[in-house]
């Protein structure tokens, strides 16, 4: 069997792994557009800007490792054409038959059109390069545009550096999104306590580059001049190659909830995928486990295991001295209620978001004993005990128990 995974991120090179380890001996081609080995992204915003993670050691695994396993990695070359019927899928001058063929394409980040148009030097965080190139220009004063996690902690790193900060968001609170309003404000508060300018309810109206100056208005009617403009306001999943040869999309190439995608042959996982999941319906989750584990997963559907995709979101930051890690999907039904134990304003707690009485997602800050309690409630119906702030986490009967 010939299998080919096109994308050298972290779900392809996670999946790349599993198929050996599950004793696969047949060929693999692992295929990336990025000139580099496959590599984590988390610590792009994070260690490298703060200097706690060197460049080199982001890679999910060295070159010698790929020699050994036999995988044939081709690297800086983008799959441009993939042909269903023929099973092939070809970059500029080569081209390599598969039967199974996983997309890990990843996200791109989104761009603000505005900015790209004026002429400024911005910067959007997606790559080892943006990073290296943001790391050498986080100084002076460092607006950005969007406060969503990688914005965030861009800031982070940008205050730890002595620059002055300024973020723009177009929502009333930064995360509300994924936080809602209530657990949001801990992050808001966070920033301004370490001097970032935060600008909430407000958005980019115009960014001008003239005479080596960047003004950018705001359409609450300010301007800025910054040193550097960084652009945090998404990612937007590379299904464009998969589209084309005809694939069925929904907002990523879809995936049934094996992470088979419309076609026999064909497997998708991490960023690019909308998987069907068994209790969540269909999502596309942006996060480090997702990449990891649906590479995995797709490894062994491939080699002809049957389990659905089962696991549950999770995703970690960290910001200053605050980290914090997540776990399950409030997603577009929203919740009634959240549950939060401890104290926001020293920033140690946790909370549990509950839709329906169910725990539908759980997330501590500074608090790293509790993600396997909170794990264990995600999915679970909530008793009344469980409102109960005076129970301490730890103290709770566990989800599957009668008492
Ligand atoms: C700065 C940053 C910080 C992050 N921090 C966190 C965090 O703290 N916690 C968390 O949970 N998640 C975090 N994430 C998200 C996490 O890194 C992603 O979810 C994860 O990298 C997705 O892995 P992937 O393999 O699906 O896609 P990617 O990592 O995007 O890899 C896909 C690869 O495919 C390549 N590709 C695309 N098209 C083609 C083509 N046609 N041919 C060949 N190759 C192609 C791309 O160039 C890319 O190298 C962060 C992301 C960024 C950008």
């Amino acid at each position: 069997m010939n299998i080919v995974v096109v994308g050298g991120g972290l779900a392809g090179a996670n999946a790349v792994e599993e198929l050996r380890v599950q004793g696969y001996s047949g060929d693999i081609t692992l295929i990336g557009a990025e000139p580099h080995l496959p590599y984590e992204r988390p610590p792009l915003s994070k260690g490298l800007q703060l200097g706690t993670v060197e460049p080199d050691s982001v890679f999910v695994h060295d070159v010698q490792w790929y020699a050994d396993q036999q995988v044939d990695l081709v690297t800086g070359d983008p799959v441009s054409e993939i042909d269903l019927d023929r099973g092939h899928v070809a970059v500029a001058t080569r081209q390599w038959s598969y039967d199974r063929l996983l997309l890990a394409t990843g996200a791109s980040s989104r761009h603000l059109d505005r900015a790209d148009r004026s002429g400024a030097d911005v910067i959007y965080l997606r790559t080892l390069d943006d990073a290296l190139d943001l790391k050498a220009r986080l100084a002076g004063h460092v607006l950005i545009i969007g406060a969503g996690w990688i914005g965030l902690e861009v800031a982070a790193a940008a205050r730890q550096a002595n620059a002055a900060v300024t973020v723009v968001e177009a929502g009333a609170l930064p995360l509300a999104r994924v936080l809602g309003r209530e657990v949001a404000p801990v992050f808001a508060d966070l920033h301004r306590d370490h001097g970032v300018d935060l600008r909430l309810d407000t958005s980019v109206a115009s960014v001008e580059h003239v005479s080596g100056t960047t003004t950018v208005r705001l359409t609450d009617g300010h301007a800025l001049t910054p040193d550097v403009v960084v652009v945090g306001i998404g990612a937007e999943p590379n299904l464009e190659l998969g589209a084309k040869a005809g694939l069925v999309v929904d907002r990523g190439i879809l995936v049934d909830a094996r992470l088979r995608a419309s076609d026999p042959h064909v497997y998708a996982a991490g960023d690019v995928a909308t998987h069907a999941h068994p209790t969540l319906g269909r999502l596309r989750v942006e996060h480090w486990d997702t990449a990891i584990h649906q590479g995995r997963h797709a490894a062994r559907t491939m080699l002809g295991d049957d389990d659905p995709y089962t696991r549950q979101p999770y995703f970690f930051t960290d910001q200053y001295d605050l980290g914090m890690e997540y776990i399950g999907n409030v997603g577009r039904g929203g919740y009634d209620d959240v549950v939060i134990r401890g104290d926001m304003s020293e920033r140690v707690f946790t909370a549990l978001w509950i839709r329906r009485n169910r725990v539908v997602a759980g997330m501590h800050v500074n608090d790293w004993d509790a993600l396997e309690v909170l794990r264990s409630w995600v999915g679970k119906e909530a008793p009344s005990i469980l409102r109960d702030v005076d129970v301490a986490l730890a103290d709770l009967p566990g989800p599957d128990s009668d008492a």
